[in-house]
């Protein structure tokens, strides 16, 4: 592992940028770690990148990068940059962060400003600090959205990767890493209820509405046809086996999050929250589910958490929900991973409850409404504590897409249209050589939804790219097996 100088002011807050080197540095590609030293402690001009400050005597292996850590929300442009493939990819960053003076042949924008503010979601944070959590619904962020289109900081590590690979004499050396995908469950339903048919049923006569407004008349007429099955069929809704199966023809495994069935003791309204948002089921009293997913982790499955609407702050709450979790699985299988319902999320409180109790990897970062690059990485990596000024103490795996995103509030109705979001999303992961997970709901192969063509086709194509399946807990024993 290569040691690479970072030269930088020590009177200047460098919290942050502690940090944000540290995650760069497996986000670059290359066998290499940044260390920050003050400017008198370089001696030479060896290798070096040089931020926000200027080397007496540039040698040929320096690199300087603008030092502009401010930004607008909102106020953001495209930057050509070799990312490392034959084409100049188009960054979006931060207009602030341009340096009008920088010469054309160097960096010419403040390269680890925007990666920390992509991948601490700075803009997020801020909003969050005025509003109050988005809770996942990237229709609620501020600013510039099509900064979730690509993983913008993945893409910008590449790039100074690829300048210190054409400066340098010896450059580290690449790392070699397979792309991946997490294949991820959310339990949400194992049974059509009332509810179920309820909810459904309303974001099904959402899009016939829509499609009438498009006048898409022959999609409409489709719609309320399900609309109409959702509300008034029968239908099955535990496909956790047939998904496995499925995974299994491939060489795969996936991973489960069950919601606990803890119910809340407080308030009228908050039983009311949980009767309508809350999974309608307790694992603990199934006469099958224990025995299903029991048999799948001795089988190498997974099974996280899914913790409940209201417990997204409450490290007691998640602890209890965990322990039940652990005890409908027999205590066979110790639970360290976990997914928000609904994505409910804060910035500031979930991943610090989550690792109060106990949680070592975290699936929710993602959107509810779309696909995307929430922090703009493709890649697991430990999310910053804006209090604090350091990395939490746990991991993140970036969910990238849902199927809902495909089905529900993207309304694509050709099959085509589908798999090309698809194809997209994971030629972005193998680009970069990346990781991330996928949200297929184990309820989703049944008559009512039929989505089950579009989850082989992701498997297909993970077979066809190359790409491994993993698991969110194989984060942690990745990270032992380092040290
Ligand atoms: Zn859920």
């Amino acid at each position: 592992m290569m040691q690479l100088p970072v030269v930088a002011d020590p009177e200047a807050d460098n919290d942050w940028l502690l940090y944000t080197l540290d995650v760069l540095a497996p986000l670059t590609g290359l066998a290499v770690r940044f260390s920050l030293v003050a400017p008198g402690e370089l001696s030479g001009s060896g290798p070096a990148l040089w931020y926000g400050v200027v080397p007496e005597d540039p040698g040929d292996e320096v690199i300087l990068i603008p030092r502009r850590p401010e930004f607008r929300p909102g106020k953001m442009q495209q930057v050509e940059m070799a990312c490392g493939s034959e084409d100049l990819d188009a960054i979006l960053i931060y207009t602030d962060t341009i340096d009008p003076d920088a010469g054309s042949e160097e960096i010419s924008f403040d390269l680890f400003y925007n990666v920390f503010a992509y991948v601490s979601c700075l803009e997020e944070y801020e909003q969050e600090c005025r509003l109050g959590p988005l809770h996942s619904y990237a229709l609620r962020t501020g600013g510039n959205t099509d900064r979730f289109d690509r993983p913008y900081a993945t893409l910008l590590a590449r790039g100074v990767a690829a300048t210190i690979t054409r400066k340098l004499t010896t450059p580290p050396s690449p790392v070699d890493a397979q792309p991946a995908l997490h294949l991820t469950h959310d339990v949400d339903l194992i049974a059509k209820k009332g509810v179920t048919r309820l909810k459904e049923g309303v974001f099904r006569t959402a899009n016939v509405v829509r499609s009438l407004f498009q006048a898409r008349f022959g999609d409409a007429a489709t719609g309320l046809r399900d609309a109409m099955r959702m509300i008034f069929g029968r239908a099955d809704y535990l496909f956790i086996d047939e998904m496995a199966e499925m995974e299994k023809q491939y060489g795969f495994r996936s991973a489960y999050n069950l919601f606990s069935g803890v119910r809340p003791s407080g308030s009228a309204a908050a039983r009311l929250r949980h009767y309508l948002f809350d999974p309608p089921y307790d694992p603990s009293t199934h006469p099958v589910l224990p025995g299903i997913l029991q048999r799948r982790a001795v089988e190498g499955w997974e099974v996280g958490v899914h913790f409940a609407f209201d417990v997204w702050r409450d490290a007691e709450r998640m602890r209890r929900e965990l322990q039940a979790v652990e005890r409908v699985l027999d205590c066979r299988h110790t639970v360290t991973t976990c997914r928000q319902h609904w994505l409910r999320f804060s910035l500031a409180e979930t991943w610090r409850a989550h690792h109060a109790a106990g949680i070592e990897v975290d699936t929710t970062l993602g959107f509810n409404d779309r696909p995307g690059f929430r922090a703009g990485v493709v890649s697991p990596f430990r999310p910053y504590d804006h209090a604090a000024g350091r990395a939490h103490p746990l991991w993140v795996v970036p969910t990238i897409l849902m199927d809902t995103h495909l089905f529900h509030y993207g309304n694509l109705t050709e099959q085509s249209a589908r798999e090309a979001v698809i194809d997209r999303l994971l030629d972005e992961v193998v680009h970069c050589r990346g990781e991330a997970a996928v949200i297929w709901h184990t309820h989703v192969f049944s008559t009512d939804h039929q989505w089950q063509h579009e989850y082989r086709y992701i498997l297909e194509r993970m077979m066809a790219l190359g790409m491994a399946s993993r698991l969110p807990s194989g984060v942690i024993l990745k990270e032992r097996s380092d040290d």
